[in-house]
């Protein structure tokens, strides 16, 4: 029998009041079953609210090591069992084993990351004007916050937004993607072992119409922090801002890799397949253009196509897998679509393209990995976000070129460049709009002690991650204590 999975509403494990409930099933064999998960009403999410808003006063007043305590004991019972909580991930979201281990584990480094943080200064004394005047300005919780999440970082992307959160003093309604509860529900777990009080941290599985659309509507929830689609994302920003809250958005990417002529070739593209194919392309960060000078031009195709043609597709539980599954058979569909227009607009497919049947494929949503070349700037495979292991290969005339076509769209997440030459690397790190640079390596990556996020379409607000997350978490109180 399945298990039955529930809602986490003040600190009590709880059915949706609508009945319905949802299999998760796992996109490399659909025939596993991980459980059923509730669908969380409008009226549930409000619950939730008001219990988070309830829990509050007193969650502000604790004092800042103890939170920072219970972050710890969260880490610690993550870290024991990171090899289940991996597993759950990758049956649940398709990613490798070894991916989904080092997701819990970079979760785990979040959560010990922000325990530390709650020993830090919580604000600064200022010179005043008067002889006597003690002036001090200190950051302080905001209240109720809602965390929107998608499903390709179903560990990660919650941790980084919930460990700040919760230690700067914040209560919580977390609503993950629907796809991926089962990881929600070990992180939410993990925080229930650690002994926070009832109501700090509340979990409502459901659609994003209905508890999502709670959260960002609800007056108590002072701010929202969302990664996901742009469409989803700006729509909801601007109903935040109508009421007066605060909205932080991680959206969509076109990552470029750049390779310029004095790249090591072998490197490049391992540096590129990383990227694109890890995850089965289904990252924010992931590499979805290759922008490669003219005179290595035809020898990095070459190379990264034979490279890639080697990769081994398959159940990301299996060892030797490279790439898993896309998440379910909607994302399939659109990354097939994108294939079929990417021929139909003049690129040329070099491999890939193609569903993956029959045998280990049956039950399971695969594409094999796909590299298009002669593909032109304005083409719809260059400018859209795929979100699948799909590379567009571009060719750049010279430097400038490169540049260009790097900015060339409305994201500006992640770029990697691939060179030696220090004097390029400094010109492109100065001249490519992204908010994530890397020198030689690729795309994807982020430590999570230094700030997150995009330029252009890609972000909007505050930056997580790191001391940047304080900005969004908190708010400024400015004190002038004067003796009588
Ligand atoms: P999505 O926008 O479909 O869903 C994200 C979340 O929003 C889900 O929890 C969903 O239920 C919820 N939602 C949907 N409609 C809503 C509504 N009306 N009100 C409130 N919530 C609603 O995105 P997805 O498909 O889960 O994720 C993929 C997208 O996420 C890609 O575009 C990817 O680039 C982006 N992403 C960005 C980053 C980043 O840091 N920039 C990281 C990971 C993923």
């Amino acid at each position: 029998m399945t298990q039955a999975y529930q809602n986490y509403i003040d600190g009590q494990w709880t059915d949706a009041s609508d009945r319905a409930r949802t299999s998760n099933l796992n996109p490399a064999n659909t025939r596993e079953d991980l459980g059923t998960f509730p669908s969380a009403t409008r009226a549930d999410a409000a619950r939730a609210i008001d219990a988070a808003q309830r829990a509050f006063p007193s969650w502000a007043r604790t004092p800042m090591p103890q939170r920072g305590e219970i972050l710890t004991r969260a880490a610690d019972w993550m870290h024991a069992r990171r090899d289940e909580i991996g597993a759950a991930l990758t049956r649940e979201e398709g990613k490798t084993f070894a991916e989904a281990r080092g997701e819990v584990a970079r979760g785990v480094s979040i959560l010990r990351y922000y325990a530390g943080e709650c020993l830090q200064p919580t604000g600064e004394v200022y010179p005043s004007a008067g002889a006597a005047t003690f002036l001090f300005a200190e950051r302080v919780p905001l209240g109720v916050v809602g965390l929107i999440t998608p499903w390709n970082f179903p560990c990660a992307i919650p941790t980084w937004k919930m460990a700040p959160a919760l230690a700067y003093g914040n209560t919580v309604v977390f609503k993950p993607a629907e796809i991926t509860p089962l990881t929600a529900w070990y992180l939410v777990s993990a925080f229930e072992q650690a002994g926070l009080p009832p109501g700090v941290l509340n979990l409502v599985v459901g659609r994003g119409s209905q508890a999502g659309q709670e959260l960002v509507e609800n007056g108590q929830v002072k701010a929202i922090s969302f990664t996901g689609s742009n469409q989803v994302g700006t729509r909801l920003a601007a109903t935040v801002a109508q009421r007066g809250g605060k909205a932080q958005l991680e959206l969509g990417g076109k990552n470029p890799i750049i390779i310029l002529n004095d790249a090591d070739i072998a490197r490049a593209v391992e540096l590129t397949v990383q990227g694109a194919m890890l995850s089965t392309g289904q990252k924010c960060t992931a590499t979805s253009r290759a922008i490669v000078t003219r005179e290595v031009a035809n020898d990095y195709r070459d190379a990264l196509a034979a490279r890639v043609k080697q990769l081994r597709v398959g159940d990301g539980m299996q060892s030797d897998v490279y790439m898993g599954p896309l998440v379910s058979a909607d994302a399939e569909k659109t990354v097939l679509e994108y294939i079929a227009l990417g021929k139909n607009e003049g690129a040329r497919l070099v491999t890939g393209g193609e569903k993956l049947r029959g045998g280990e494929f049956e039950n399971g949503f695969f594409v094999a990995p796909t590299i298009f070349d002669n593909v032109t700037p304005d083409m719809r495979i260059a400018q859209e976000e795929i979100f699948g292991p799909v590379v567009s290969v571009l060719q750049a005339r010279d430097i400038d070129d490169a540049i260009a076509l790097a900015n060339h769209t409305r994201f500006g997440l992640s770029a990697s460049v691939v060179t030696r030459d220090l004097n390029l690397a400094l010109r492109l790190i100065r001249e490519i709009e992204a908010g994530v640079i890397h020198i030689n390596s690729m795309t994807a990556g982020a430590e999570p002690h230094v700030p997150f996020g995009g330029t252009k379409a890609s972000s909007s607000g505050l930056r997580e991650q790191g001391k940047a997350a304080r900005e969004f978490f908190t708010e400024w109180k400015t004190v002038y204590v004067d003796p009588l």
